[in-house]
């Protein structure tokens, strides 16, 4: 960020990142709680070498999936995500979970292996391509689970 400026007496901040109005490479659906999204900014962009729009919720990309009392979620962002790709023109969409999720930790309760917490979330990416690429022609999908490594980093697998 550039040093405070002030204009007629309010004060002004500019970033020093220069603006740019490419279209992006993809849209990146993932979580929005805080300890992955530096992570996750840098394994897109650096790791993946892409520009990209970003759609953060709670759960991530659950909402592709999400059903009963959730089925909302998937009514509001689905068309959100259209609106998205109807504008910016963006190739791909990659989404990423994350270990440990809230959103799921509510969804599914205490009573729930670590093992199988995962494996729904997992499971839920899976369904979701499906989702994306039943209403998305032409767009490729790459699902991604985020999780702490144990040395104070963030790994990205892959899920094939
Ligand atoms: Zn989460």
């Amino acid at each position: 960020m550039k040093p405070e400026t002030s204009v007629a007496g309010k004060p002004r901040f500019i970033s020093s990142v220069p603006w740019n109005p490419q279209h992006p490479d993809a849209l990146v659906i993932h979580c929005g709680y805080f300890p992955y999204q530096l992570q996750i900014d840098d394994f897109v962009s650096k790791g993946l070498g892409l520009v990209f729009d970003r759609f953060a919720v709670p759960g991530g990309a659950q909402f592709f999936v999400a059903g009963g009392v959730q089925y909302k979620y998937k009514m509001a962002d689905v068309p959100r995500v259209k609106f998205l790709h109807e504008g910016h023109k963006f190739q791909q969409i990659i989404c990423i979970a994350d270990a440990g999720c809230g959103w799921y930790a509510d969804m599914l309760g205490k009573n729930i292996s670590q093992e199988a917490f995962k494996q729904r979330q997992i499971d839920d990416l899976v369904k979701a391509r499906s989702v994306i690429t039943a209403e998305f022609q032409n767009l490729s999908v790459r699902l991604f689970f985020a999780q702490p490594n144990g040395d104070g980093w963030v790994e990205f697998e892959e899920i094939i």
